[in-house]
């Protein structure tokens, strides 16, 4: 799932990747995909202004003040792409239907929307790397959410995933009283997009790591000097992150390449390895779901 370093490159490649570009027209291929308020079409013939990022959300902002905001979840990917001949029909947006709807299959040899893309941008103003015309939203698991409303909705609209103050702008007083009043484990709390946006299991493991600090304390046994320590971590890590791209394991893939920052990483997924800084064998648990690695000696 794609967190702060990885929403932040995505942002950062359709910024730069869709400067000059306009909406042509529109295709949702999967009806959930657009959780609303407004048609995924009401962005036809609108002109791209910039992308930009809150929390693990990726934003787009188009003319006329209108939005796009995508919530990937766990394997929503924003991929240039071809669009079909006739794609851009009249009527063709939106069709397909309740449920699923899989690209329509090709008549006479022509072209298709590639697996598992739920909606899709047909650009004028734009070529991609290969030539394309779109931006194709492409999520294989269908958690993905997209949302289109006016800029003055983008607040109240906003996904879960962007609602916490930014970890890489929160002050460290801010940081310190949020985690002095939480009984939650520290490393849940981190993972917590209310209390703090931006950070999943990845980066949350790898900071607490970096930071010598227990995942399983809870945050408000954490000192004022430990908070401290824990946010310097955050921001050494997540800029590092930036600066490589993200980490690309499983799915993750950004408009303009992958990214190379789990070539760094120290305890995520590294169960069972010796730790880097001790040697002790770093140790999994798994709870509701998630496996935490760290290592029993270094992290307290
Ligand atoms: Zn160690």
């Amino acid at each position: 799932m794609p967190e702060l370093p990885e929403a932040q490159t995505i942002a950062s490649d359709l910024d730069r990747a869709l400067a000059g570009a306009r909406v042509k027209s529109t295709e949702l291929l999967y009806r959930p995909t657009l959780a609303g308020p407004l048609a995924l079409s009401d962005l036809d013939g609108s002109a791209f202004e910039g992308a930009s990022r809150r929390g693990k959300c990726v934003i787009l902002a188009f003319g006329g003040g209108l939005r796009l905001l995508a919530s990937l979840r766990m394997t929503g990917q924003f991929v240039f792409g071809h669009s079909p001949v006739g794609a851009a029909s009249p009527g063709g947006a939106g069709a397909g239907g309740a449920g699923e709807a899989e690209p329509r299959a090709g008549s006479r040899g022509k072209r298709v929307w590639p697996p598992h893309v739920r909606a899709a941008l047909v650009l004028e103003g734009f070529s991609g790397p290969d030539g394309e015309d779109s931006l194709m939203f492409r999520d294989i698991r269908k958690f993905g959410r997209l949302f289109v409303c006016r800029a003055s909705e983008e607040e109240f609209l906003l996904p879960a995933s962007a609602k916490g103050p930014d970890v890489t702008a929160i002050a460290p007083g801010e940081f310190y009283r949020r985690l002095a009043s939480s009984k939650a484990p520290v490393k849940t709390l981190l993972m917590d997009q209310a209390a703090m946006a931006g950070l999943g299991n990845i980066y949350a493991t790898e900071i607490l790591f970096e930071a010598g600090i227990s995942p399983f304390r809870p945050a408000s046994s954490i000192a004022r000097e430990e908070s401290d320590i824990i946010l310097k971590a955050a921001g050494e890590i997540l800029g590092e992150a930036v600066r490589m791209r993200g980490s690309t394991i499983s799915n993750y893939q950004a408009p303009l390449g992958p990214g190379s920052y789990q070539q760094r990483h120290r305890a995520y997924g590294k169960a069972g390895r010796p730790c880097p800084r001790c040697g002790r064998t770093l140790e999994k648990v798994r709870s509701s779901g998630r496996t935490t690695v760290y290592c029993p000696n270094c992290q307290r």
